[in-house]
């Protein structure tokens, strides 16, 4: 089978030297297989992502060498794809309508990063609705889904960098929400249906989200898809150790190049400041 990874940024701010770390980790280990990367815009959030910044990253990208073999993929375009993922979920049995609180509904298109993680709250398996529940919808619209657990199943799989993984469901995560009640997919349900459709043979991503491709394993195996194989990259920190995100700016790959930095330079400094938890 020929490796075919991806590449996929949220474009919610401009891109920092974590995620071209992260990238062209993913694109090396392409090229070293003899394969490839796709591009895809996880444009998923109407309120949140803008196409100015998916055309920013898409300059970063080429500005740091990174090559992809097709024409980038916009998530925001995709709703038939997941619609038919949650169709799928829906006669599996293994999804239900449920009311929750609006910052949950807020965060669910979005990668849970760690820091999220700690926020979160196993959803209580005394709130589900009886078995069925749904099952006579003909659309997700207008309330939230919710993947029903199952409790006590520990879901193991192997990491390329990291090894073996095992996260128990009903304990490291609860039922996830996969589609918002502004009928929005959720990132977990979109993720796997475009990863599956894009013929995806390995994700690589930031080991902040090890605990996520143990729920994304529940959705492959509900929609009877042979999951990829899965590789996390270590996070790049600041000086305190804190992870860098976006949305705080810190050190900008366009900020870097403008002060005449070479991609190489970058990606050294991203190094620099990679740590493995
Ligand atoms: N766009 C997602 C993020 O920024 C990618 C996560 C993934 O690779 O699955 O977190």
């Amino acid at each position: 089978m020929t490796y075919l990874g991806r590449i996929a940024p949220t474009p919610t701010g401009d891109m920092h030297v974590g995620h071209a770390r992260t990238f062209v980790t993913a694109y090396r280990r392409a090229v070293d297989a003899g394969g490839a990367v796709a591009l895809r815009i996880d444009d998923l959030d109407p309120l949140r992502c803008r196409a100015e910044l998916a055309r920013r990253a898409i300059e970063d990208l080429s500005w740091l060498g990174v090559r992809w073999s097709n024409d980038p993929v916009y998530q925001s375009r995709r709703r038939a794809c997941y619609v038919d993922a949650w169709r799928a979920l829906r006669d599996a049995g293994v999804i239900y309508p449920s009311t929750v609180s609006r910052k949950e509904i807020r965060d669910a298109a979005h990668a849970p990063h760690e820091e999220d993680e700690v926020a979160e709250k196993i959803f209580p398996p005394a709130l589900r609705p009886p078995p069925d529940t749904g099952r006579d919808l003909d659309s997700p619209a207008g309330v939230v889904w919710r993947f029903r657990v199952p409790d006590g199943d520990v879901i193991h799989y192997i990491d390329g960098r990291c090894g073996p993984q095992a996260f128990t469901a009903g304990a490291d995560f609860g039922d996830f929400i996969v589609w918002r009640k502004d009928d929005v997919p959720a990132y977990e349900l979109a993720v796997v249906a475009d990863d599956i459709a894009m013929g995806i043979t390995e994700v690589v991503r930031g080991e902040d989200l090890l605990r996520s491709t143990a729920r994304q394993i529940l959705i492959y195996r509900a929609l009877s898809a042979a999951p990829p194989a899965w590789y996390h990259v270590p996070l790049v920190r600041d000086a305190v150790g804190k992870r860098l995100a976006k949305r705080c700016q810190p050190l900008s790959i366009r900020e870097l190049r403008e002060r005449g930095l070479t991609p190489e330079q970058v990606l050294a400094l991203a190094e620099e400041t990679a740590v493995s938890r």
